[in-house]
């Protein structure tokens, strides 16, 4: 019965071209990688800042692996918590410039842990509805009233903020970089609206730390917001610090009531010490090596200009993530497929990770990436994508 209820499910989403696939990956991280045996040009990493495959990185978490061994042993209440945890730990809450961080072995963990944590019955969070799916997770299992707002709508938001009931704690929350968009969040302004409504507001900067801001601290400090401000802020190590894991930071009590009551932080083995190693060293490149934040902004601009000259349809986004609009499930599939065939790969987004009639393509950039990378990702672009689906030029 379970096997046919199953094999009914899975045909439908082949039907609507809804059917996902994994690739066998024989090679490093970078700008080329090996996949199915074959070299390609690739465009749909997380791997921003090129650091996945440092050899600053890999000898750090070599020589950790030599002293501390590989497996995390146990969970960080237990005896899991070792000194390269907790020296990663200090070093993320003094780049961010909150009080203290707490690592998660993932960051999909991290945020299922902190809403859950936080929130409870009775208590009302809101969230933008394009937020990552580990947040509307959370916002289900939390048993607190959850509801959803329009998409970096901060109307919409008041219009619900001012609709509460008087009881209950208020959490705001959202991406600050939306993963599939690339688009920004306006926390300063939401960082007002939840000061004035009394509700507390937490940001995910998985795609934003260490790529976004001077220093490369993320969201919180190319928008100079505080703790006070934004006193829940997320932040991930395996896309732009090219290592593995995340972490919280915020106050002194926020901490310690995630040690205390988030579950996904409990109940789970602590990341490797060695992986925390790889960390620390991708901090110190956060600081030596600031050319690849400068480099892969030159490569958002090289790209958007030639998008706009061949008249993509490019979403609106200023992030290393670019995404290009196709709408049907079939058509976004078969420019994937028309692109691998010129050696370039980009993955298609479909339903459910976005809306129906939203598929896309979700180009995403890496310092890792020459100019001419992007050049010949723009041929391949100009040689694949029909002319149906240009754009009118954009008058500047
Ligand atoms: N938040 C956002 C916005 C993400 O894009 C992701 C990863 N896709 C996560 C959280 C989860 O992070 P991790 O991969 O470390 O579990």
């Amino acid at each position: 019965m379970l096997t046919e209820a199953l094999q009914r499910r899975l045909a439908e989403r082949h039907e609507q071209s809804r059917y996902r696939s994994r690739r066998l990956l024989d090679s490093a991280q970078g700008a080329r990688i090996v996949v199915d045996g074959r070299e390609f040009l690739q465009f749909c990493s997380n791997d921003y800042l090129g650091l996945a495959n440092h050899p600053q990185l890999v000898s750090a978490m070599q020589n950790a692996a030599a002293t501390y061994g590989v497996g995390g042993g146990a969970s960080h209440l237990v005896c899991g918590h070792s000194s390269l945890h907790h020296q990663l730990e200090e070093r993320l809450a003094d780049i961010t410039g909150r009080d203290r961080a707490l690592l998660f072995s993932t960051g999909y963990m991290a945020n299922l842990g902190t809403v859950t944590a936080l929130m409870g019955k009775g208590d009302h969070i809101l969230e933008d509805r394009l937020n990552h799916a580990s947040l509307l997770d959370a916002g289900l299992l939390s048993g607190a009233r959850f509801q959803r707002f329009q998409h970096n709508d901060i109307d919409d938001l008041e219009r619900r903020l001012k609709k509460l009931p008087l009881e209950g704690l208020r959490l705001i929350v959202v991406d600050a970089v939306f993963s599939m968009d690339g688009d920004i969040a306006p926390l300063p302004e939401l960082a007002a609206l939840a000061k004035r409504y009394n509700a507390y507001l937490m940001a995910d900067d998985a795609h934003g730390f260490g790529v976004l801001g001077k220093a490369g601290a993320g969201s919180s400090e190319l928008f100079g917001l505080d703790q006070d401000q934004l006193p829940v802020l997320m932040g991930t190590l395996g896309k732009g610090i090219g290592s593995f894991g995340a972490f919280v930071a915020g106050s002194e009590v926020l901490i310690e009531s995630l040690i205390q009551f988030a579950r996904p932080y409990i109940y789970t083995t602590a990341m490797p010490p060695a992986v925390a190693a790889a960390s620390l060293a991708s901090l110190d490149i956060l600081k030596s090596e600031s050319w690849r934040r400068e480099h892969l902004q030159c490569l958002i601009k090289r790209f958007r200009d030639g998008a706009a000259g061949l008249a993509l349809p490019m979403m609106d986004s200023e992030t290393a993530i670019q995404p290009l609009l196709v709408g049907e499930e079939s058509q976004a599939i078969a420019i994937s497929k028309g692109l691998e065939a010129e050696g370039v790969l980009v993955s298609a987004i479909r339903p459910p990770t976005v809306a129906a009639g939203q598929s896309r393509l979700r180009i995403t950039l890496s310092a890792a990436h020459s100019e001419a990378d992007i050049d010949r990702l723009l041929g391949a672009l100009n040689k694949v994508v029909p002319a149906a689906l240009r754009v009118a030029p954009r008058v500047l």
